[in-house]
């Protein structure tokens, strides 16, 4: 082909020829069930308070920000805390705009051409994007029948992968699945004996809605330097706007991130609202409680209605299963309510919201599946 100089060819990498960039759509209807947002907004109060503190770094925004941003880790690590009772040093916390830049953080530091990240589907959908855009080898291992990561099978595989990254969500997402401690220890242990390394990442983004009796992954960093969780302040925090996403780790860990991250990532208004948010959190997170009520009201529901529901320690469910999903999404869609197409073949998610959404939610799936 001879080239045209009035219309250069863009060199764009081989992989990503012809992909359109993924996202869930965004649409104006009055139930949004469909991105597991906090339906609750901030309060008033909330909003002011945050509001002064913006005003108070906008006054200093001719210089760069805390490119350490230390201030935050400590009231991050603060939180975290209060919220699971591990204590943390500031310098094990750190911080990114959403957890999903903490993603890309984690496999450019420990991904990366030539190594391999490891997961198993169904699980979230960005993870191979993050591997794509750091040219790392991905592979995805399969979820038993429930959902559940079966332990020895995960750790052979892991073993025959060698991989330097294994991404888990707990609560999984799409599926609510949350990851027994004891699972969780014995793919620490796998993950140990890889050659040269492997860091095992728990993605706790929905951690806060866990039920009783389910335990946080931090319990067990202190023992496991190549253990890192994940967290954002999206979901129970209801802060998905302010893209605040943070993980604990090892210092070492921590250290190897400052390296990758771009020169002041986290920007002065982002520091400022994070940190007036956490000094609300009691507040923010009151309706945590009342969501996993919702939550678990909703799967004895849907379970009544005689559908297929997987067990839930996050804020949405997956149910199923549906010889024509997608007419079943449109169906609710046309009555206002979006939820999310995703999952495995026939199933489907929805977030939980506020009761008068999940009301409208009942009632549009009665008429449009015929329950
Ligand atoms: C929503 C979600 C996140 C949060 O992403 P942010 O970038 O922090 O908004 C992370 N992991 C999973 C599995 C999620 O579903």
């Amino acid at each position: 082909m001879t080239a045209d100089l009035d219309r250069p060819s863009l060199p764009l990498r081989a992989e990503l020829a012809g992909l359109e960039p993924y996202g869930a759509p965004q649409l104006d209807v009055p139930h949004l069930l469909n991105v597991n947002e906090n339906p609750y907004a901030p309060s008033a109060e909330v909003v002011a308070d945050i509001a002064h503190d913006v005003a108070l770094a906008a006054a200093g925004l001719n210089r760069y920000p805390d490119r350490d941003f230390t201030a935050l880790r400590a009231d991050l690590a603060a939180y975290l805390h209060v919220e699971s009772g591990v204590e943390l040093a500031p310098e094990q916390v750190w911080a990114a705009n959403g957890s999903n830049e903490i993603m890309l953080h984690l496999l450019q530091a420990f991904g990366g051409p030539g190594r391999t990240a490891l997961s198993f589907a169904p699980t979230y959908s960005m993870y191979p994007e993050y591997a794509r855009d750091t040219s790392t080898r991905w592979v995805a291992g399969r979820r038993a029948e429930d959902f559940a990561v079966d332990p020895q099978q995960a750790a052979a595989t892991i073993a025959a992968e060698a991989p330097s990254v294994v991404l888990l969500a707990s609560p999984n997402n799409p599926t609510g699945t949350a990851l027994p401690t004891a699972t969780l220890e014995v793919l620490l242990d796998a993950a140990a004996r890889v050659p040269g390394g492997c860091v095992v990442v728990v993605d706790e983004a929905y951690g806060e809605f866990r039920r009783a009796g389910t335990r946080s992954a931090l319990d067990l960093l202190a023992a496991h330097p190549h253990l890192v969780v994940t967290r954002t302040m999206s979901k129970a925090f209801g802060l998905a706007g302010a893209r605040v996403g943070y993980l604990a780790a090892s210092t070492e860990v921590v250290d190897a991130l400052r390296v990758v991250r771009l020169p002041y990532h986290l920007s002065a208004v982002t520091q400022a609202v994070a940190r007036a948010a956490l000094r609300h959190a009691p507040e923010l997170m009151a309706q945590v409680g009342s969501l996993r009520v919702e939550r678990d009201a909703t799967v004895t529901w849907l379970r009544e209605q005689g559908l297929t529901v997987a067990e839930s320690d996050a804020n949405f469910v997956l149910f199923g299963v549906f010889d024509d999903r997608h007419a079943i999404w449109q169906g609710l869609l046309d009555r206002g309510v979006l939820i999310r197409e995703v999952g495995p073949e026939g199933w489907l998610r929805v977030s939980i919201g506020t009761p008068e959404d999940m009301t409208a939610f009942k009632d549009a799936l009665v008429e449009v599946a015929g329950l």
